[in-house]
């Protein structure tokens, strides 16, 4: 496993993202008028908070929704429901939070936390609004070389974004701008007239990172961004990561299966299962006192380099359900050990097992686990 989360803690600031109960849910249809018979819930129903500067890290397997959560937040896919509150004034978060945890709202609180998540809810913002927003919202997509247009070059496949968001900029002036970018991200002049199938792959996710940077963003989802590299080359995407976010005072939302990365990158983790968040902590919550079985299962899927090394955890079997029949009750009961009758009836709740660490399941609410 790599090093643990080398960014260390940060001083937290405010939140410059809160999500809130985000569903995405897309139909099944069948027959000859196309009628929809169910639907596929990718992402049902997710609460939580990103804090700016920080790194937030999305684990879970292949299925789990966690690609689908990120392109629902950028609105790149349409959210079935849900709210998005992104990028409001640090006053403005703060007050949103305050009354959101107030045990008992008055009419005129609900009405003044109405109002306040309707100005700043990405939701209720046209397509114009929103192409404003993207500027400060960006991606950076798993695999780098179906990303790029392989007809272009770097300097027109990153250029045309420039000239799209600013299209008074002259030419040069976007030769000079792109030029500035690769080289902030490890590359050098010479790439700049290269094609996609002229860079490693390691070259060209800097690139890719490199064209989410174009226009200043804060917040960037990271989507599995460096599952398609080498060892040795994933390190030094990681680390450039690292380098940026300080320099640029950069917002991560980072998305991958792999733990260890998400260990060593990350300053909060959550953990998704069929689309629901089963724990969400800081790192060290998640990996030092992993609570839901999961979690646990997940952290001993680990390749650790030491053949004495006995686990004691009890491994995952099975594969995850469909999303599209998903089982009732705790969706992980078809696969956990300790699974009881009240797992297969009803849903855990998200509870708070000290300090922010948060997991969902019935060990943890208390008289409940029978
Ligand atoms: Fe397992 Fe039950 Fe907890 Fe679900 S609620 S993780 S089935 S013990």
């Amino acid at each position: 496993m790599l090093p643990a989360g080398s960014m260390g803690v940060r001083k937290i600031s405010h939140p410059l993202l809160l999500v809130r109960n985000l569903k995405k849910y897309f139909p099944i249809k069948a027959g000859v008028m196309q009628k929809v018979v169910g639907y596929v819930k990718a992402v049902d129903g997710v609460s939580f908070d990103v804090y700016r500067s920080e790194t937030f890290g999305v684990v879970g397997e292949s299925g789990s929704g966690k690609t689908t959560m990120g392109l629902s937040i950028l609105r790149l896919i349409e959210p079935t429901e849900g709210e998005i509150i992104f990028d409001a004034p640090s006053e403005v978060m703060m007050e949103i939070k305050k009354l959101e945890t107030k045990e008992r709202l008055s009419d005129r609180d609900k009405k003044r936390l109405e109002e306040l998540k309707k100005r700043y809810d990405l939701m209720k913002k046209d397509k114009k609004e929103m192409r404003s927003i993207r500027r400060k919202m960006q991606i950076v997509f798993q695999d780098p070389y179906t990303s790029f247009n392989p007809r272009m070059n770097m300097r027109d496949n990153i250029g045309v974004i420039l000239k799209t968001h600013y299209p008074e900029l002259s030419g040069k002036d976007i030769d000079e701008r792109v030029l500035e970018l690769l080289e902030k991200c490890g590359l050098a002049k010479r790439h700049l007239r290269r094609f996609p199938h002229q860079l490693s792959g390691g070259e060209l996710q800097r690139a890719s990172i490199a064209r989410a940077l174009a226009l200043n963003p804060e917040f960037i989802v990271m989507d599995e961004p460096t599952s398609a590299l080498d060892v040795s080359v994933q390190a030094q995407i990681l680390d450039l990561m690292q380098e940026l976010q300080k320099d640029m005072k950069l917002t991560y939302l980072f998305i991958s299966h792999d733990l260890s990365v998400v260990h060593y990158i990350s300053d909060k983790i959550a953990v998704m299962y069929l689309g629901n968040i089963v724990e969400l902590g800081t790192t060290e919550q998640v990996f030092e006192e992993m609570k839901h079985p999961y979690t646990k299962a997940l952290m001993e899927s680990i390749p650790y380099p030491d053949p004495d090394k006995k686990g004691t955890i009890k491994p995952l079997y099975g594969t995850i359900p469909s999303p599209r029949n998903p089982p009732p009750g705790c969706k992980f009961h078809t696969r956990c050990p300790y699974a009881k009758d009240v797992c297969k009836k009803l849903a855990p709740p998200l509870v708070d097992v000290g300090d922010g660490h948060l997991v969902a399941c019935w060990k943890y609410v208390e008289g409940a686990y029978k």
